[in-house]
């Protein structure tokens, strides 16, 4: 089963693009994003920018897949926000995440980088009033980020109007083409203009997703940055193996002995995150939770206070698996390991941040062990015990 599952998963997409470019100045980009781009610091373009803003400016649809924390957003942002006529007041980006989180993190790239240009960028998310996305539509905007569901609704309303869209950007591209979002991306796909590009991005594009593209892009330019400048050797692994019932006491023992700057928890279930959030501040633990069914005010508050670093510890779902960018996250623990093998991945990438150094520990039931090693084999890494003395997790 695993083998076969390996053989499926393991032809790797093949770049058929080379070119790249050294610096931002090399792009030619308009003066007022450049000011932008390095007004938020940015001095150097990250591999993954040095390759794939080029073909937004060539016009190409694109598929690039790079390590999480590598800067993708980055080049989407520059990207788009080169191609945009910011003189004309129709939507001509769309950019698709599938949370909230995480649409709200890449519509606040697109406003510092955006800063000294004209551009006005909506964030168009569930959970928020309709009525102030709708007078936001009418005003104009050349932008707007989005969840695949208020997105669609506004464009069956006929509020979004995609008539002058250069580019649709689905970022997290494998997880919004799947089951729970293909239907709406079909229907979003199939009321853009022929001529629109789309571009996809994600750290993982399963084979499955690469050969579905074909019927919606042409000819894409394929990018896939290998792990060769910023990768998970930044990210030390480890698993304890337990039953479950010992979860919490060893979580409390990591706690005492791990040095945090700040740490993310994930439970497979939303029930499961609220049960450890509850024990943990019976114990006198300061936590913070988020999952789906928490009202959209409070999830914001929560990822706002995390963020800022108001809270030290998160507790979560796979609702911030993907994308979510918190320059400290420096431990992420798997209170329950994730069934999917992507997600994993994706998990484990919320340390280690741009190149920084990051742990990540896995609680594993006795009856997970070949799920462990079937996740080392497949990526070819190491997960090793947790040492007994945890001062040698750095
Ligand atoms: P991302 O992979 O898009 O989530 O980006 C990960 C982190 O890298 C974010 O904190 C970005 O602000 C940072 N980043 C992206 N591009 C650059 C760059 N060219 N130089 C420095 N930091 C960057």
């Amino acid at each position: 089963m695993v083998e076969n599952e390996k053989k499926l998963d393991s032809v790797e997409m093949e770049s058929n693009w080379s070119e790249s470019i050294e610096s931002f100045e090399d792009l030619n980009l308009k003066q007022e994003l450049l000011r932008g781009i390095y007004g938020f610091g940015w001095n150097k373009p990250s591999k993954i920018q040095q390759t794939s803003i080029l073909p937004f400016i060539k016009s190409r649809d694109l598929i690039a897949q790079a390590q999480s924390g590598s800067g993708k957003t980055g080049a989407f942002t520059i990207g788009s926000l080169q191609i945009i006529d910011s003189e004309k007041s129709e939507v001509q980006a769309l950019i698709l995440a599938p949370t909230r989180e995480l649409a709200q993190q890449i519509y606040d790239v697109y406003v510092f980088i955006g800063e000294y240009m004209k551009v006005k960028v909506l964030n168009l998310i569930g959970g928020t009033e309709v009525k102030e996305s709708i007078k936001a539509l009418e005003n104009g905007v050349q932008i707007v980020v989005g969840s695949p569901g208020r997105v669609l609704d506004m464009l069956k309303k006929n509020y979004l109007k995609l008539s002058d869209l250069k580019v649709l950007i689905l970022d997290e591209a494998d997880d919004l083409l799947q089951k729970g979002f293909l239907e709406n991306m079909k229907e979003i796909i199939s009321l853009i203009p022929t001529e629109c590009r789309i571009n996809l991005f994600s750290a993982t594009m399963p084979k499955e997703i690469v050969s579905l593209t074909d019927n919606f892009m042409n000819n894409p330019v394929k990018i896939l940055v290998k792990n060769e400048e910023l990768n998970l050797k930044g990210i030390k692994q480890y698993y304890v193996t337990l039953k479950k019932e010992w979860k919490l006491d060893t979580l409390m023992n990591l706690y005492k002995g791990l040095d945090i700057a700040q740490a993310i928890i994930f439970c497979n279930s939303k029930k499961g995150v609220d049960n450890l959030a509850e024990e943990m501040k019976k114990k006198g633990h300061m936590v913070s939770c988020i999952h789906s069914e928490l009202q959209m005010a409070d999830r914001a508050k929560v990822m706002f206070e995390f963020r800022k670093g108001v809270t030290r510890v998160l507790i979560s779902t796979d609702l911030t698996a993907r994308g979510i960018d918190v320059y400290q996250v420096s431990i992420v623990i798997n209170y329950d390991l994730p069934t999917q093998k992507e997600t994993y991945i994706h998990r484990i990438g919320r340390c280690g941040r741009y190149g920084k150094k990051g742990n990540a520990i896995n609680f594993i039931l006795p009856e997970e062990k070949d799920q462990l090693d079937s996740l080392m084999k497949f990526y070819d890494f190491v997960i090793e015990p947790l040492p007994q003395d945890l001062s040698q997790v750095k």
